[in-house]
């Protein structure tokens, strides 16, 4: 099967990441696996991610960032070009 490249969903940053598994556990779409060796979480099925965010409020590291695909982005009036004003003024693009 040919892999598909999901470029939204929630992202890990593992530097902050403390393996509580409060996302794993919680998540109600199941996104996240859970790897045994490392004791942390993975992102396994980011395509079944409905955007609602929970994980990202309720991560007690602040480590789950979740991103919102473009379209989502414009059915709430957000326009591409907008992001990409604010980031520039705010110099994190
Ligand atoms: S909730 Fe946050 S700290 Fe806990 S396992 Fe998930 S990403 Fe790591
Ligand atoms: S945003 Fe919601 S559905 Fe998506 S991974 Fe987080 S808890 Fe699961």
């Amino acid at each position: 099967m040919q892999k598909v490249e999901i470029n939204y969903g929630p992202k890990i940053d593992y530097r902050h990441c403390n393996g509580c598994s409060e996302c794993y556990e919680n998540c109600p779409m199941d996104v996240f696996g859970w790897d045994k060796e490392k004791q942390l979480p993975t992102v396994d099925y980011p395509g079944e991610c409905s955007i609602c965010c929970f994980c990202e409020t309720m991560c007690p590291e602040a480590a789950i960032d979740v991103l919102i695909p473009l379209h989502q982005m414009l059915d709430f009036g957000i326009h591409p070009v907008t992001l990409t004003k604010k980031s520039k003024f705010l110099g994190v693009d």
